[in-house]
């Protein structure tokens, strides 16, 4: 069944309906082909999730009433923020389809020293967008109840301050000497730092990698570096790679 994330203002509680419009009413009525009778499952992306039959089509605009309450149990109970540095081409659109479906709770793109992507500030909003776009539709196709947050871009200064943010941060650094994923799992576990509601920052750096300094700067404000294993992942498959791994070892893959 179709589902939309709709912003809160366009569920009605006096009247039990919803209010499909924009782009989403455009895609139902002229896409989808919808018809009156026809039911659609409405997310407001935060507490409450309604499967809804249309009553009413009107040029894009599709009103729908309530019927029945839906279950939200489709988001891990740990948050983990994927924090990305800027990677060639599209494959950051890659990084937030694929984490979304895997169930990420939020990107943060960065720039590094060895980001290769000149920062363009015009580009910038725009491209936000864009992934905000892609996180909403990878989120609906994952019958998700939340859709991710794209935040902005931020420098590598700005990234390091949001440690603080985090019950656990680790850096992926594919040198040896990295403490390995499942022992800082299973370490994070017993220290309660991996339950409901938690916060799991996981950084992923560049084509080209982390400098030892920034490896070194980053352990000074609390991460920790780890390691996903002796072979070298492409930089849009490291981030995948430990969110798995994450929600696997803390039952969110089925278990
Ligand atoms: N030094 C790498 C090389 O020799 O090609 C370049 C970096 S790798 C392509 C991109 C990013 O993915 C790294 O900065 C790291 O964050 C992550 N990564 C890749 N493989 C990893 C591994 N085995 N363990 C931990 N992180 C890894």
């Amino acid at each position: 069944m179709q589902r939309y994330f709709l912003p809160p203002e366009q569920f009605q509680q006096a009247t039990q309906t919803v209010t499909i419009e924009g782009d989403d009413g455009h895609h139902l009525q002229r896409v989808m082909r919808a018809q009156i009778g026809d039911e659609v499952i409405c997310s407001n992306g935060v507490n409450r999730e309604v499967r809804v039959r249309i009553t009413e089509l009107d040029k894009g605009r599709v009103i729908a009433e309530v019927v029945e309450e839906l279950p939200m149990h489709a988001e891990a109970a740990v948050q983990v923020w994927v924090a990305q540095s800027l990677p060639k081409g599209d494959k950051m659109e890659t990084v937030i389809q694929k984490g979304t479906e895997i169930g990420a709770a939020r990107f943060l793109p960065f720039l590094s020293e060895r980001t290769v992507v000149q920062y363009d500030a015009k580009k910038e909003a725009k491209r936000t967008e864009r992934w905000q776009k892609i996180a909403k539709e990878a989120a609906e196709q994952a019958h998700r109840n939340r859709v991710p947050e794209v935040e902005g871009l931020h420098t590598w200064k700005q990234l390091l301050q949001r440690a603080k943010e985090a019950d656990v941060a680790w850096i992926c650094y594919e040198k040896e000497d990295g403490q390995q994923l499942k022992p800082a799992i299973r370490d994070a576990v017993a220290a309660g730092k991996l339950g409901s509601g938690k916060k799991v920052l996981l950084v992923v750096g560049p084509e080209g990698g982390f400098s030892e300094q920034e490896i070194q700067q980053a352990e000074e404000v609390g991460f920790r570096s780890v390691s996903l294993g002796a072979r070298i992942l492409r930089t849009e498959t490291a981030a995948m790679v430990g969110l798995t791994c994450l929600f696997y070892e803390t039952g969110e893959m089925g278990g």
